[in-house]
């Protein structure tokens, strides 16, 4: 008889975002009356720019004549694609070759396939609070994980220390669910501990996009990185494309083990496990990276980032401790009076029909803190935000 998978017996038993569809989809099914403000899920609300909206219709438009017609792209990635995602590396001073760049299908899935190129014997380690994907995937695959957990004390920004070992390291920044963001220093301090080791960093840059301050967008930034990193990209958050589906991984040439090149490993990988991306898709990725796409799709991020506005300033005046919000589309807050943040997270559903995200489930450190996505509508946050200060005001 066929064994299968037993590892997916280890994993939680439901997902996050699910058991929080499963309550609200209850809670609408009891009160289909109530209008809910949702800033649970890190799902965007703007459409697609208009620069990328218009090489979509023209890359269709492509498909309907022989001589532009396009059938099999290169499973890496289209050349003008890569080449486009290094130049926009280079503006930010980052040399990179195009073929150290891969076109991807989005950040989850690619988090998930990369694991393929290292041992099932590797220890992982993921800050926390962390996006459960990292947690659920390494899961799968039986691999042992080691939990750094993060907190107040260290602004949600752990840094190695004394006993801790690890060969695969996770790091999101800015970070989901914190919206804590590493400084080079910090970083650096990553870097030179990967590189000491031999272990290999995969860096989470999905919300890079939307950091103001003057802290690295990209892992390779740091010097040393390209020897001991991996930069995992997305254009969900970036630019609208969490339904268009469009990321992009950067793997240096520089980066081996045990005689091994990672980069070649992975043109291997991709070249057997796919058919690459949709051409319509990666011409509508790279009006992203134009000078218009690129004031369109800021345009964008400043809605959310107002967003992020009033809802900082509602936990201001309520005297509410919160991270994030900044250089990120997240805010991470303490939930008031030692709620749990389970608790809290049904106190807001049930009494203001505002949907949040417990901390907790994104690492057992989570407990007690709740997430706020400012992603969602500006008039459905506005009211949120109006809700959240009457009821806790009272
Ligand atoms: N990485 C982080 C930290 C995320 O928060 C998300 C989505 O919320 C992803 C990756 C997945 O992005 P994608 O839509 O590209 O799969």
């Amino acid at each position: 008889m066929l064994t299968p998978n037993l590892s997916y017996a280890n994993l939680k038993e439901s997902y996050l975002f699910y058991h929080i569809a499963q309550k609200t989809k209850a809670y609408l099914e009891a009160n289909p009356d109530k209008h809910l403000y949702r800033m649970g899920i890190g799902d965007v609300s703007l459409p697609l720019a208009p620069a990328v909206i218009t090489a979509l219709h023209e890359a269709v438009d492509d498909q309907s004549e022989k001589a532009r017609f396009h059938g099999y792209m290169p499973e890496c990635g289209a050349p003008f694609l890569r080449e486009t995602i290094a130049e926009y590396y280079q503006k930010r001073g980052v040399s990179l070759a195009s073929d150290e760049v891969f076109v991807s299908s989005g950040a989850s899935d690619e988090l998930g396939d990369l694991l393929d190129l290292f041992d099932k014997s590797n220890r992982a380690l993921i800050m926390e609070p962390a996006y459960p994907a990292y947690v659920d995937a390494n899961t799968m695959v039986g691999r042992e994980i080691v939990h750094l957990p993060s907190g107040p004390d260290d602004h949600f920004l752990p840094l190695p220390k004394e006993g801790l070992e690890a060969d695969l390291i996770y790091l999101c920044s800015p970070n989901n669910p914190t919206g804590a963001a590493y400084n080079r220093e910090q970083l650096s301090q990553w870097v030179a501990w990967a590189n000491a080791r031999g272990a290999v960093i995969l860096f989470d840059a999905a919300y890079e996009a939307f950091i103001e301050e003057d802290l690295p967008h990209s892992i390779f930034e740091i010097p040393g990185a390209r020897t001991c990193a991996i930069e995992i990209c997305s254009l969900s958050k970036t630019a609208g494309f969490t339904g268009t589906r469009l990321g992009y991984t950067v793997i240096p040439m520089d980066l081996e083990r045990n005689g091994m090149n990672l980069n070649a490993m992975w043109v291997r990988n991709r070249t057997t496990k796919t058919n690459g991306i949709s051409y319509i898709l990666q011409r509508g990725g790279a009006a992203v990276f134009t000078e218009e796409g690129q004031r369109q799709i800021h345009d964008n991020i400043r809605i959310y980032k107002e967003n992020a506005r009033v809802l900082m300033a509602a936990l201001d005046e309520l005297d509410i401790r919160y991270w994030g919000g900044k250089n990120a589309p997240y805010i991470w807050m303490q939930c008031p009076d030692g709620m749990g943040s389970w608790e809290f997270f049904d106190k807001l559903l049930n009494e203001i029909q505002v949907v949040g995200t417990p901390g907790e489930g994104f690492g057992a450190c989570g407990e007690g803190f709740f997430r706020f996505s400012t992603f969602g509508d500006p008039t459905d946050t506005r009211e949120a935000a109006s809700r959240l200060l009457t009821l806790l005001k009272r």
